[in-house]
């Protein structure tokens, strides 16, 4: 590699008054050192702005899908509730009048009511729990959503569902949008909470949406919960961090968007970029706030403004390779 100075014009000294010996020569070398030192100055500038003008701001944009990909004013969380309130009653045989404050006290103090209900003690199955509860919504109140679909694909970046429902809720919810091709998969209950018996190993791979992820979640670590009594679910930070290394993604380069206020607190404590969703104002922990997911392309450019050789480093990134594959 050639010194970094050449192809530079040097600086010429300019005329002075004709000096002898020693202090010619001196003078000479002075206005060369300091044409050097400017041109060596210069061309780290460059360099320092180059790396700033190439870093990519977001290789990750991470969804959460209910009430984010369509709006709350749908009802569908509150029939969820319904559900789960009803499923209390026949189900755990709990108090009539004890159900309402119970669900919500267990949703607020261990992120999904049926995180809590495990903590107490009571023994379900959990798919029997989400056909009861999701299976049951009315989902042809969902309808494609061509804009939001365009928006998605025209999107640079890695595209990945992060949500506590269970897989067929999530497929069942993306279907009925039209959304089903816009993600390279979902993270959903099933993968941070394997059935006990699965013991992945590093060939294996946990499929999420139609699209295989290498699986870089060690149980061995805590990553993902198997025990019958402890769910891993958002809000908790741990469940973010499963995620981050399910996903394989940088948190500092991922931007997750939730409608939950909480939610988008504690994916702050876990190091990504946040966005709430459905609320004009910021909240605690959100770097961007957006009354619909519709608005991003306002609110967020910068998802979007990616150079040229970026992109195609994006598109050969060995994630994106996975999909195309898949
Ligand atoms: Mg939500």
């Amino acid at each position: 590699m050639p010194p970094f100075f050449l192809g530079k014009k040097l600086q010429r000294p300019p005329k002075t008054a004709p000096m002898d010996g020693i202090w010619d020569t001196a003078n000479k070398l002075r206005y060369y050192y300091r044409s050097l030192l400017q041109i060596w100055s210069s061309s780290k500038m460059d360099t320092a702005h180059r790396d700033k003008v190439a870093e990519v701001k977001y290789e990750c944009l991470l969804f959460d899908m209910d009430d984010t990909l369509y709006p709350l004013s749908l009802g569908l969380n509150l029939l969820c509730r319904k559900n789960i309130q009803e499923y209390m009653l026949e189900h755990l045989d709990i108090e009539k009048s004890e159900v309402p404050k119970m669900c919500l006290d267990l949703y607020r103090e261990h992120g999904t009511t049926m995180a809590g209900l495990k903590v107490l003690g009571y023994e379900f199955d959990n798919d029997e729990f989400h056909a009861y509860v999701h299976g049951r919504l009315p989902y042809q109140k969902l309808k494609p959503d061509p804009v939001l679909k365009n928006l998605l694909l025209s999107m640079p970046q890695r595209k990945i569902i992060f949500t506590n429902a269970d897989h067929a809720h999530a497929v069942q919810v993306l279907n009925r949008l039209g959304l089903e091709d816009c993600f390279e998969g979902i993270i959903c209950f099933e993968t941070l909470n394997p059935p006990k018996q699965i013991n992945y190993t590093d060939d294996d791979h946990v499929h999420m949406g139609s699209t295989p992820f290498n699986n870089s979640c060690d149980l061995s670590e805590g990553g993902c919960f198997n025990s019958h009594h402890q769910i891993l679910c958002k809000p908790s930070v741990e469940a973010f961090e499963a995620a981050i290394r399910i996903a394989n993604v940088d948190p500092r380069k991922t931007l997750f968007f939730d409608d939950s206020a909480r939610n988008v607190a504690n994916g702050k404590v876990a190091g990504l970029h946040t966005v709430i969703v459905g609320c004009a104002d910021l909240v605690p922990g959100a770097d961007h706030a957006l009354n619909s997911i519709h608005n991003i392309k306002e609110a967020i450019p910068e998802i979007w403004e990616v150079e040229e050789g970026n992109l195609q480093k994006m598109i050969q990134s060995p994630a994106v390779e996975t999909m195309v594959l898949a």
